[in-house]
């Protein structure tokens, strides 16, 4: 244990820890060190018991029903939603969508909002550093309707070029979606800055807020953007919920993207009148017990405080910088001056395959491979990297379990 670290913060970790029943398991006969947490992040007690309780004293389908346990499946889905609401800041629970996660999120702007706004001929800029899932939605648009994909380019440390930004952004460009903070590279995006220059210029904007939520406070008024997405599991919440929030305005004028139960007022073979807001996005019967799960996962946040967090992860960030650069022959991917608690490595003369399976042996879980951002492995040019997330549960000392690991595994390889 690092002690000079170990004081450098108020943050009681070992209260933390006890709250994640996951973490006292072993794994190849060590104590587990989950340091996968930007694929996703353990879930407190709280939030599997609100789960748990959920489905053993409420479950029933939400809305217009008249029983007593339909009514309190609606109140708690409904409450979730509001709870959500003002966590992020959102004007109005008319602006918060529940869906499946960030992926759905996206989706639903391409296919609703895109399909009716965007052109042959127009621009939809994303950056070089997205996940996946902020790219793929945008390219099945752009085969729709014959639009065009550019990509801001990023530097050597994993920053975006925002030089490059600032010529990129002409009146071609009909969307702007960017990741907040990327989980490739860790980056933290200047994106209140970037979504003003945009808005500036009449650009719909919309952030990937995956790897944010877990991190940091989230205002989605102070920031301006149009649209934010986030996932439940990634911020401790259940997986399958996420939330898509949209300016009511947007929404309002957007035409459903999914039909279905839920989200009609009326319907007969000639004509269906679309529900209000928020329902209009919601076909089906949704997630009841992820909603309440994710609400009680944002109280929790709360509680802990997402300031503190942030302050204990960024020291935990710098120590195991550090200590990893100790390594012989160790290459951190992604050294933006502004970084969330995610380091993506790889090592000279080793694949980061190999890596991570010596490093599972000693009971630390990293994930490896391309992080569902290929374009960053292939501006980096490495087939794949190493990556270590960090959570407000993990310790000084799981980094150096981390480290010790790494050494061994790369004395065993080359
Ligand atoms: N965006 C980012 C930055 C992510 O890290 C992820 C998941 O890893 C996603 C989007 C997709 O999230 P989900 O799979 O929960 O829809």
């Amino acid at each position: 244990m690092n002690s000079v670290q170990q004081t450098m913060t108020s943050f009681d970790v070992m209260a933390r820890r006890a709250e994640f029943p996951i973490l006292q398991r072993e794994v190849h006969g060590k104590p587990l060190v989950y340091l996968d947490n930007a694929a996703t992040a353990q879930r407190p007690q709280c939030v599997i018991d609100a789960v748990e309780n959920y489905y053993r004293m409420h479950n029933a389908n939400v809305h217009r029903g008249v029983h007593t346990l339909s009514n309190e499946s609606t109140d708690l889905y409904e409450g979730a939603r509001e709870t959500l609401r003002a966590h992020i800041n959102a004007a109005s629970v008319r602006e918060i969508i529940f869906t499946r996660g960030t992926t759905e999120s996206i989706n639903l702007v391409a296919q609703s909002f895109g399909r009716s706004q965007i052109k042959a001929g127009d621009q939809i800029l994303v950056s070089h550093m997205e996940h996946h899932s902020n790219i793929v939605p945008w390219q099945l648009l752009c085969e729709q309707t014959g639009a065009e994909l550019v990509a801001i380019p990023i530097d050597e440390q994993g920053a975006l070029d925002l030089a490059a930004l600032d010529e990129l952004l002409t009146e071609r460009v009909k969307l702007l979606g960017l990741v907040h903070i990327s989980n490739a590279l860790g980056t933290i995006n200047p994106v209140a800055e970037i979504i003003a220059k945009a808005k500036a210029m009449g650009i719909t904007t919309l952030l990937d807020g995956a790897q944010a939520l877990p991190h940091l406070n989230v205002d989605v008024q102070a920031l301006g953007c149009d649209f934010y997405c986030l996932s439940g599991h990634k911020m401790y919440g259940p997986t399958g919920i996420g939330v898509l929030y949209g300016r009511e305005a947007l929404l309002d004028a957007m035409p459903p993207w999914q039909g279905g139960g839920e989200m009609i007022a009326e319907v007969s073979f000639e004509h269906t009148v679309y529900s209000e807001l928020p329902a209009k996005f919601e076909a089906g019967t949704p997630n009841m017990a992820g909603a309440v799960g994710l609400g009680e996962a944002a109280r929790y946040l709360q509680r802990v405080g997402l300031d503190q967090i942030a302050a204990y992860e960024h020291e935990l960030l710098e120590y195991a910088t550090q200590q990893l650069q100790e390594v012989k022959g160790l290459r951190i991917i992604g050294q933006a001056p502004n970084k969330a608690s995610v380091i993506a490595f790889v090592i000279d003369g080793t694949h980061p395959h190999d890596l991570g399976t010596l490093i599972d042996l000693e009971g630390v879980a990293v994930r490896t491979g391309h992080h569902c951002a290929m374009p960053v492995t292939r501006f980096f040019k490495v087939p794949a990297t190493a990556r270590a997330s960090f959570a407000l549960y993990n310790t000084f000392d799981e980094v150096d379990r981390l480290v010790a690991a790494v050494h061994k595994a790369r004395e065993m390889l080359l």
